[in-house]
C-alpha cells in the first residue's frame, strides 16, 4: 500500500480533508495524521466524514492523545516506542485499541530511540530491540493488529535494520527513509532503501517521505513499484536521454508528454525517442511510441508502424494514440 501524510493543520478540518481528497485522487491508500494535542484528536471525527481512505493517527508523547485519537474514530495509530515509554500506557492504548480491532503501528525512527540497554549496538541493532521490545509488550497484552516500522535517513541502517526485524516477526513492515529530503535527493534516497527492501520480498506499505507536497510522495511511491514491476499504477514513460544524433528537441517533448500522461489513468508504456537508430526498437516495443526524426517521426501501436506525423503534430499524434489505445 502507499502511504502519505497530511501537512495540514489537523485541527483545521477543511484544509485536511482538501488535501486527504488531492490524495485520494493520486490514488493514496492510507493517510496519516499528526495528532498534536487533544483538538486534534477530536478534529478526526469530522475529518472522516469526508474522506474515503483509511486514517493512521500519529502520536508522541502522550498516550492519552492516541486514547482520544481512537474515540474520535482513527483507523490506525502510530507510536513512537521512543517516547512512550512506560510500559502502563501503551498497556492502556492496546486495550482501547483491541476493543477496536484498530491496529497499531509501532513506529521506531533513529532519532528519537529510548536508551540502549548494551551501548555496543549498533543504531540498526537498537532499532530492532526497541521494535522487539514493544512487540513483546503489545503480544504480552494479547494484542497482535501489529505493524512495524523502523525508519532512518541513513540508508544502509534502514535497509539492515529491516533486513533484521523481518527474520523474527510476522507482522507487516511499513518502510520509510525517514526526513529523506527535497525532491530530487529525497526519491532517489526513498527509492535505494525501499526498493532495496522490497525487492527482497520485504515490506507491505511504503511511504517516501519527501519535503513538498504529499501528492508528489504517492507519485514516487507508485513509481518505485512500478520499476520492480509489484504493481501496475497509470502510464510508464520511456524516453531516451537524447544525444548528438538526435535531430529534434526531445528534452522538451518528453516532458510535455509526461505532463499529458498526468491525466491517463490506464498502464500504458509510451516511448518518446529521439532519433531512427535506436528510437524505432523502443518505440515498438511499448504500446505506443513515437521515433522521431528530422521534421518528422514515426508512430508506433503495439509494435505496428501506424502513421508518419510532422514535428508541429508529435505530441498531439502521440497522446490520440494513448487515449484511443
Ligand atoms: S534514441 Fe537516438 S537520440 Fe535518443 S539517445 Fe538513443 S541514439 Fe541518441
Amino acid at each position: 500500500m502507499v502511504q502519505s501524510m497530511t501537512n495540514t493543520d489537523t485541527r483545521d478540518v477543511r484544509s485536511t480533508v482538501n488535501q486527504i481528497r488531492e490524495l485520494e485522487e493520486v490514488d493514496c491508500e492510507l493517510v496519516r495524521v499528526a495528532v498534536p494535542d487533544v483538538e486534534a484528536a477530536r478534529a478526526i471525527t469530522e475529518i472522516k466524514k469526508g474522506i474515503a481512505i483509511p486514517l493512521v493517527a500519529d502520536i508522541h508523547f502522550d498516550y492519552r492523545l492516541a486514547l482520544l485519537a481512537l474515540e474520535a474514530g482513527a483507523d490506525g495509530l502510530r507510536l513512537n516506542p521512543g517516547n512512550i515509554d512506560e510500559a502502563e500506557k501503551v498497556k492502556a492504548v492496546a486495550l482501547a485499541a483491541k476493543e477496536r480491532e484498530v491496529p497499531i503501528r509501532i513506529g521506531v525512527n533513529a532519532g528519537s530511540l529510548p536508551k540502549a540497554r548494551n551501548p555496543k549496538l549498533s543504531i540498526a541493532e537498537r532499532m530492532v530491540e526497541a521494535a522487539l521490545g514493544q512487540i513483546r509488550l503489545l503480544e504480552s497484552l494479547d494484542f497482535d493488529l501489529i505493524k512495524v516500522s523502523l525508519k532512518a535517513f541513513d540508508v544502509p541502517t534502514m535497509v539492515e535494520a529491516n533486513k533484521s526485524l523481518a527474520g523474527k516477526i510476522p507482522y507487516p513492515l511499513h518502510l520509510g527513509v525517514t526526513e529523506a529530503g527535497t525532491p530530487r535527493r529525497g526519491v532517489i534516497r526513498s527509492a535505494v532503501g525501499i526498493g532495496t527492501l522490497l525487492y527482497m520480498g520485504i515490506g507491505d506499505t511504503i511511504r517516501v517521505s519527501l519535503t513538498t507536497h504529499p501528492c508528489e510522495e504517492v507519485i514516487a511511491g507508485y513509481e518505485i513499484l512500478k520499476s520492480l514491476d509489484l504493481r501496475q499504477h497509470g502510464p510508464i514513460l520511456v524516453s531516451c536521454p537524447s544525444c548528438g544524433r538526435a535531430e529534434v528537441d526531445i528534452v522538451k517533448l518528453a516532458a510535455e508528454v509526461e505532463e499529458q500522461l498526468l491525466k491517463i489513468n490506464k498502464p500504458v508504456k509510451v516511448a518518446v525517442m529521439g532519433c531512427v537508430v535506436n528510437g524505432p526498437g523502443e518505440a515498438r516495443d511499448a504500446d505506443v511510441g513515437i521515433a522521431c526524426g528530422k521534421g518528422k517521426g514515426v508512430i508506433f501501436r503495439k509494435g505496428k508502424k501506424v502513421g508518419v506525423v510532422a514535428e508541429k503534430d508529435f505530441l498531439t499524434a502521440l497522446m490520440r494514440e494513448v487515449e484511443t489505445l
